[in-house]
């Protein structure tokens, strides 16, 4: 495994006129299946949101087991979010964390941060989206900062006439959930049955992201593996179904600004940050990274392109 990320993401992202679908493409993560939602072609973030891996091993009997062995990142926090299964977090802050569906855990890397993620509790459906792995860039305010962590299992759950919403990050519907973010931002996991309309904050831009079936998001179809960008300035959102309770997650944020760059595990603003993180993850440099309480192997990184680039000359 040498992902997530094997390319480099960056360069101008053109703005949103309308509402736009954008596919995502299938991946592998430490040998489970994920569709990776963002980042795709032109659209590196959504808000501060910049990464969205739905965790899907397909149709199999018996997936194997989630086992993700330390890993380093900077610049972002990872939200964790399952639909199944519980997995136990270990970083270098000494945390250890069990997550069970419903529950947030959100890892802030900051200048720097390593982790492991081991399932615990198997699935109990051996098929459809596990869970969901998000990134949430940080502001130049924050991201040479600290590094924290949160677990939160008491998230806010919205009343929607057709179903509800569970507010992972942000506020909805003037409720708000506890979880710290850097910049403005939205996360929500809604079930719905039917048709469902939405308040939207309109100086956010979002994304819905179908987590079990096709939507339809005003008059764009949506498929499993695909998201529709939302620009801001709209005030609310028609989100429909026709095949019963769908699942869905809808996230969004004041646009990010930040011309991110983002390689394997590190989201930055210029290669040489990139190189210099590496590096320090090459050197098992534990001011950086520190250890991370886990009997999985370490996840060596690839070497980034533009080193093997010049190493080839
Ligand atoms: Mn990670």
């Amino acid at each position: 495994m040498s992902g997530p990320l094997e390319e480099l993401i960056e360069g101008s992202q053109p703005g949103l006129g309308e509402i736009e679908v954008k596919q995502g493409r299938a991946a592998d993560v430490g040998g489970i299946g994920v569709l990776r939602v963002l980042p795709t072609k032109k659209r590196r973030t959504v808000g501060p949101w910049c990464f969205v891996d739905l965790m899907h091993p397909g149709d199999l009997a018996e997936p194997p087991p989630i086992e993700i062995g330390p890993h380093p990142h900077i610049g972002l926090a990872t939200a964790t979010w399952l639909f199944d299964g519980s997995v136990l977090h270990s970083d270098s802050l000494g945390t250890e964390q069990l997550i069970s569906p419903g529950e947030l855990n959100l890892m802030t890397a900051g200048r720097g941060i390593a982790h492991a993620e081991q399932g615990i509790e198997a699935p109990a459906v051996s098929s459809g989206v596990l869970g969901a792995q998000m990134w949430i860039a940080q502001p130049d305010g924050t991201r040479d900062g600290a590094h924290h962590f949160e677990h939160h299992a008491d998230l806010p759950l919205v009343d929607l006439p057709t179903g509800h919403a569970r507010i992972i990050v942000g506020s909805f519907e003037g409720v708000a959930s506890r979880a710290a973010v850097d910049h403005p931002a939205i996360g929500l996991d809604m079930t719905f049955e039917g048709s469902v309309e939405i308040p939207l904050h309109p100086a956010f831009e979002h994304a819905v992201v179908p987590v079990d079936r096709t939507l339809k998001v005003q008059d764009a179809l949506v498929e499993l593996g695909a998201m529709a960008l939302v620009p801001a300035g709209h005030q609310t959102l028609r989100i429909e179904e026709r095949t019963g309770n769908a699942r869905m997650l809808l996230i969004g944020g004041e646009p990010f600004g930040a011309d991110v760059k983002m390689w394997w595990n590190f989201v930055a603003r210029t290669l040489d940050e990139i190189t210099e993180a590496w590096r320090a993850w090459q050197d098992h440099d534990d001011d950086r990274f520190g250890p991370v309480p886990s009997k999985l192997g370490r996840v060596e990184a690839p070497t980034p392109p533009w080193i093997r680039a010049v190493e080839a000359r």
